[in-house]
């Protein structure tokens, strides 16, 4: 196993968030792609991997990071990672193009909490999906409400990951490290919109 204590996380600057967040022509991503680059501005997230296909779009997307000071990387399959470490995200891609099973150790590298990186590794990766269907929110007791993850395909939510229970801590821990983060930033302009949305939902 890798030892990912290295991670030292970064967490952006008001000013980062204003600049950057309204750089990114959000049509051109999937809704879900604003709570995982949310995560990995605030620092809880090592690393994301987003699907933005090999348009044009995808060179000026990831230059637009590589000036904000992030290490970026794509594989032949659509796939682009972003991560504040560098030479990170070039190694995350060689992991996951690996033909033995590294479910466990990507999750980690993508910010899984340990024990949701095994429950997909156990669950198999391949049922991802049905995973996160099969999460329902009509099962979460408050404060867990905030690991909510029925939403995220509309772009709100406050984990990028399946649970591996609805009273999983961890999980919670990143949710509300999201939260606050999002409760701290007093941006105007898109980012401002997308923080009413999620706050209307999860209704803080
Ligand atoms: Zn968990």
């Amino acid at each position: 196993m890798i030892n990912t204590s290295f991670l030292t996380q970064k967490n952006q600057s008001i000013d980062f968030i204003q600049q950057v967040w309204s750089q990114i022509p959000w049509s051109r991503h999937a809704p879900s792609d604003r709570v995982d680059l949310c995560l990995l501005f605030a620092g809880l997230k090592p690393s994301v991997r987003l699907s933005i296909g090999e348009t044009p779009y995808r060179t000026n997307f990831l230059n637009t990071m590589k000036v904000a000071g992030f290490d970026t990387a794509f594989d032949g399959d659509g796939y682009s990672v972003i991560s504040p470490h560098k030479g990170f995200a070039e190694f995350i891609l060689a992991i996951d193009q690996r033909n033995i099973p590294h479910a466990f150790e990507f999750g980690q590298f993508l910010g899984y909490p340990d024990c949701c990186a095994r429950f997909i590794d156990h669950q198999g990766e391949h049922r991802i999906d049905e995973l996160a269907l099969a999460f329902v929110k009509e099962n979460l007791k408050d404060p867990y409400r905030f690991i909510d993850i029925s939403a995220y395909d509309k772009g709100i939510g406050l984990i990028s990951h399946v649970p591996c229970a609805y009273d999983c801590k961890a999980s919670l821990e990143i949710a509300l490290g999201l939260k606050r983060f999002i409760e701290s930033q007093e941006c105007s302009g898109d980012f401002s919109l997308w923080k009413r949305e999620v706050r209307s939902y999860f209704n803080f």
